[in-house]
């Protein structure tokens, strides 16, 4: 665990009081959440929910009722998520297929037992790595692991650590210890922890130029403390 950097509970408790208490905006369960997640592409919060609205309006999302709907016609429904909505109806066929044909239909069912060995089915079914992984065994309420959002692993970094990693893999895996090592080991502490690190990573703290004068961390973010640094030695 770094011990770099202010602590990480006053950092979350500082992006509540800014952005206000987070809630999942997806389905939780994780059957659910692996459809929803194929009903956008790229896949972000609102294309997904647009594809969800607009599948869950054609059909159930039960493994008969998918498998049952011509490709075509899956296709059409995804089509306002964005992307290669044919290539996603082909991936909901096989994500409903897998889980008819190989979990008897329960997926949830399937993910008792170690750890390990959850996360191992989750990664078989597509575009399912170990952030999704991570994410769904979290928010399923399955274990409290130190999940991290896909898309804003820098966050935490920046804040403990200055500039986050030029490879992906080091800087998930440096936020991943930081809320592991400072966040209790609590599905509530690290759903809150998950959220409010998404919510700050898409709104302030983006990946490429972020918007570090409104934000209610620069105090004590040591990337912005670099920042400073620099500009003054140019100065
Ligand atoms: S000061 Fe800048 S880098 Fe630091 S958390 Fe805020 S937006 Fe991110």
């Amino acid at each position: 665990m770094s011990k770099a950097g202010p602590p990480l509970k006053e950092v979350l408790d500082q992006l509540e009081e800014f952005y206000g208490a987070e809630e999942p905006s997806w389905p939780t369960e994780p059957y659910e959440f692996i459809v929803w997640w194929h009903c956008g592409y790229p896949a972000s919060d609102a294309a997904c929910e647009r594809g969800w609205k607009s599948l869950t309006a054609i059909t159930g999302i039960e493994p008969d009722k998918l498998l049952a709907v011509p490709t075509p016609k899956l296709a059409a429904a995804l089509k306002v998520g964005g992307m290669v909505p044919e290539l996603r109806a082909l991936r909901l066929k096989e994500i409903a297929a897998r889980v008819k044909d190989e979990l008897g239909g329960d997926l949830r069912g399937s993910l008792v037992g170690p750890v390990s060995a959850a996360r191992k089915i989750l990664k078989k079914f597509p575009n399912i790595a170990d952030p999704g992984a991570d994410r769904i065994l979290l928010f399923s309420g399955i274990d409290a692991v130190a999940a991290v959002p896909s898309n804003c692993p820098h966050v935490l970094v920046r804040i403990l650590h200055g500039q986050e990693r030029e490879n992906y893999g080091v800087t998930y895996r440096e936020a991943q210890e930081a809320i592991d090592g400072q966040i209790t080991k609590n599905v509530a502490a690290r759903m809150r922890a998950f959220l409010l690190v998404k919510q700050h990573g898409q709104t302030l703290c983006k990946r490429t130029n972020p918007k570090c004068e409104k934000c209610p961390l620069k105090a004590s973010c040591a990337y912005y403390a670099g920042k400073r640094r620099g500009r003054s030695a140019l100065a």
